[in-house]
């Protein structure tokens, strides 16, 4: 059996289209690593700027809670 020894080659699916980096204006790096970087805060302030539908994004991996979200929530209690 050496059918295993052939490499699989051409494209697959689900990989048709190019995986686009976007890049912070911040700290220059794909906005992946923004959350490594000393500034992040800074990061996510150009990203919600620049580009919101990302900054979306990296809002859902943020451990910390929005400030929107207290005030909501002490509108509520109110109730
Ligand atoms: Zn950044």
């Amino acid at each position: 059996m050496s059918e295993d020894n052939k490499l699989v080659q051409g494209p697959r699916e689900g990989t048709s289209y190019p995986k686009q980096v976007v890049y912070c204006g911040n700290c220059t790096l794909p906005i992946e690593y923004c959350e490594y970087y000393p500034e992040y805060e800074k990061c996510k302030q150009w990203l919600e700027r620049n580009l919101p539908s990302e900054f979306e994004k990296v809002k859902i991996g943020d451990d910390n809670p929005i400030e929107e979200e207290k005030k909501d929530k002490n509108v509520e209690e109110k109730e």
